[in-house]
């Protein structure tokens, strides 16, 4: 059944389950128990903890608490909650523990839906890892691609983009995939629904096999009121 804004409930659910459906060989947690009050006991660098908090968090949302610390661990993470709970930094935070700030190359690429979520997800990338001194670059249409190229040569840690852009800097080898650690999609859902599978197959394809995945996923309209109605 088709929902919201022509979202197929039906095939979400059969991608949902394909994905954390174990093989026998894969462990799969579909339920992560472990939850951290606070920001101080996640074990993470002083410096991100810094950035959280000079950027005005206080305490971490219902996903941060469960959300940040997988992904520190360098597992494969699902998000899956709401708009507004407090995804972007949960991943941004995750992606920012994993880095080697000593290598000045591209260790996370971050593809989301537009321009503007690609840019506000930079924003936060930055400002949380402010005092870690992170070099974080958008690429998305609509900007120079001379400049682009330039300031990805220059040597980056982190990369944020819409997929055509990204995937034009690939092929002009100015975003080199070797080092890339993290391969992060937000708003997977709806990448995937608006035909950009192909291109995030080439991605993934590009990165080297060990490196870690994270889906941030919105609840669709139906989980919404299931979820409502079991409160
Ligand atoms: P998001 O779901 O990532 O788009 O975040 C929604 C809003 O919640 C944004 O304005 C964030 O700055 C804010 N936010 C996220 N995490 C926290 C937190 N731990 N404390 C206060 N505000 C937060």
């Amino acid at each position: 059944m088709s929902g919201e804004g022509g979202f197929d409930d039906a095939a979400y659910d059969r991608g949902m389950e394909e994905l954390t459906k174990g093989d026998g060989e894969d462990n799969v947690i579909t339920e992560w128990t472990e939850v951290h009050e606070t920001f101080d006991t996640m074990n993470l660098h002083e410096n991100l903890l810094r950035g959280i908090y000079a950027y005005g968090f206080e305490k971490p949302s219902a996903i941060q608490q469960r959300g940040i610390v997988p992904f520190a661990k360098g597992l494969d993470v699902i998000q899956q909650a709401q708009s507004g709970t407090g995804k972007t930094a949960t991943f941004c935070a995750g992606i920012l523990q994993s880095l080697n700030y000593e290598l000045e190359e591209c260790q996370a690429l971050v593809l989301a839906p537009t321009r503007e979520l690609a840019q506000q997800i930079e924003n936060v990338m930055r400002a949380l890892g402010d005092y870690l001194q992170v070099k974080c670059h958008a690429c998305v249409g609509g900007t120079s691609v001379r400049e682009d190229q330039r300031i990805l040569q220059a040597g980056v840690h982190v990369v944020v983009g819409t997929p055509g852009r990204v995937y034009d800097m690939l092929r002009r080898r100015a975003l080199k995939p070797d080092s890339i650690k993290i391969f992060s999609l937000d708003e997977a859902d709806e990448m995937l629904s608006r035909g950009f599978k192909d291109q995030i197959t080439t991605f993934s394809n590009c990165c080297r096999q060990s490196c870690k995945l994270a889906f941030s996923v919105r609840l669709c309209r139906r989980k919404r009121w299931k979820l409502l109605a079991s409160l």
